[in-house]
């Protein structure tokens, strides 16, 4: 299909000029017919932002060049289409996870953050996890302990885990950002990450989930869910209801700091139902006894 050719000279010529980069190169001459090939094809659909990407995780030159589309449906429910490949061996999956944490932690593609933060906080767990849990970034104790969701939304990650029989160890966690957004002139406190800051991020994210290949997603709060699917959204709108992510099952739901601030019980029911919707979609066992938790007060 002309479409498959155009995609594949796209993402040829990306990684061509993404190497050049990585070798220290700041221009190249390109020839007229060059751009003229690198043209979409007529009736193929135009990119729709930042959440359609090459599989490098670049924008596409034509998105460069052009204008996106302004289209925002009031509910996304698919909105990536990278091809996530065939699943790795499960002996490969230590050694790739390994080579990208080695380049994470020399990233300096965000210069603000790399020379602000303490460590990049990559992601913990399973390698071989059915879930994947997502958040935006690290506040100021997962930059002190280099691991996402610490301190006390984290413990009540933890706890969400261990209500649905899980724990850390049998998941994984990471964020979109990997690094702290920094706060300059302020002493405390943590700060949303930009949408540029997260959609520069979001190729390690990408590669997490094409080397774990995780069964569902979880995205913790609206920001994370913002950082997947490249707009703004409201959480509120949209948790409990299946999105996807490179074709893979994605649940928003409340980021687990929401639910320290409102302690209501009927929130951490609605929490709780997305967790029993995941649970479900992935076959774990629920008896009657997890069904009913938070459906009255303690
Ligand atoms: S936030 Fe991500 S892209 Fe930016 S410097 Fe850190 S690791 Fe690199």
């Amino acid at each position: 299909m002309a479409t498959d050719a155009y995609r594949q000279l796209l993402e040829a010529t990306v990684q061509h000029l993404e190497s050049l980069r990585e070798q220290g190169v700041r221009s190249v001459t390109v020839q007229p017919e060059t751009l003229k090939a690198l043209r979409p094809p007529v009736g193929s659909a135009p990119p729709r932002g930042p959440a359609e990407r090459s599989a490098s995780g670049f924008p596409p030159p034509s998105q460069v060049a052009s204008k996106p589309a302004a289209v925002a449906p009031p509910i996304p429910t698919a909105t990536r289409r990278l091809d996530l490949g065939s699943p790795l061996p499960p002996d490969a999956k230590k050694a790739a996870l390994e080579e990208l944490h080695a380049r994470a932690l020399d990233c300096i593609r965000c210069p603000h953050l790399a020379a602000s933060r303490n460590h990049v906080v990559f992601g913990v767990g399973d390698l071989h996890a059915q879930i994947l849990f997502v958040g935006e970034a690290p506040g100021a104790d997962e930059d002190a302990e280099g691991e996402p969701f610490v301190g006390r939304a984290g413990e009540l990650l933890t706890r969400i885990l261990q209500a649905m029989g899980l724990t850390r160890d049998t998941v994984y966690i990471a964020n979109v950002l990997k690094c702290r957004p920094d706060t300059p002139g302020q002493q405390v406190g943590n700060r949303k990450p930009t949408t540029e800051e997260m959609h520069t991020c979001l190729p390690y994210l990408e590669e997490q989930i094409r080397i774990i290949r995780p069964k569902v997603m979880v995205a913790l709060g609206g920001t994370a869910i913002e950082g997947l699917i490249g707009r703004s959204v409201q959480v509120t709108r949209i948790r409990g209801q299946w999105l996807q992510f490179h074709d893979i099952p994605l649940m928003p739901t409340y980021h687990p700091a929401y639910l320290l601030r409102n302690e209501a019980i009927s929130e951490k029911r609605k929490v709780w139902e997305d967790m029993l919707a995941v649970m479900e979609r992935i076959g774990l066992p629920i008896s009657e006894k997890q069904r009913r938790f938070f459906t009255k007060p303690a």
